[in-house]
């Protein structure tokens, strides 16, 4: 657990902004917030790329260390999906 960060809660406040906007456009929308799951997701470099981070996740065997093009979370309805 971190300490309290006064920073960090305004960064987690500031990405929460279009989050809560997205939510409420949806609402307006009609649409069963209920249903509403949030899922993570990053996307890596390519698996040819060089560069020193990829490099080292190579040699580590570890994907995860893999250079990060996006790094963010996808909302979707949960409605269809059963990998829950
Ligand atoms: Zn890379």
């Amino acid at each position: 657990m971190l300490g309290y960060n006064p920073k960090r809660k305004a960064l987690v406040e500031r990405a929460m902004k279009p989050v809560e906007k997205m939510l409420r456009e949806m609402y307006d929308e009609g649409k069963d917030l209920t249903k509403i799951k949030l899922r993570k997701y990053q996307k890596t470099h390519f698996s040819s790329c060089t560069c020193g981070q990829c490099t080292r996740a190579k040699m580590k065997k570890d994907p995860h260390l893999r250079g990060i093009l996006e790094d963010g979370f996808k909302v979707y309805m949960g409605e269809g999906a059963s990998d829950d």
